[in-house]
């Protein structure tokens, strides 16, 4: 099971070449640390980082 993380939006996509959240194939499976974003709506994080979907999210990419 590949974790990748999405260079562009940071989600991590498990099993999967193009990001579920921003449809971008720029993933990388050299990332650090994550956290996880219940309720994009409701997060200070997920306004930052323009999550659009609940999941795991890399804090530090490449
Ligand atoms: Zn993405």
């Amino acid at each position: 099971m590949a974790e990748l993380a999405c260079k562009n939006c940071r989600f991590i996509n498990v099993d999967t070449n193009i990001c579920r959240n921003c449809g971008s194939t720029d993933l990388t499976k050299e990332w650090y640390g994550y956290v996880v974003i219940v309720d994009p709506e409701k997060s200070e994080i997920a306004k930052r980082l323009e999550i659009k979907i609940p999941g795991k999210y890399a804090l530090r990419v490449g």
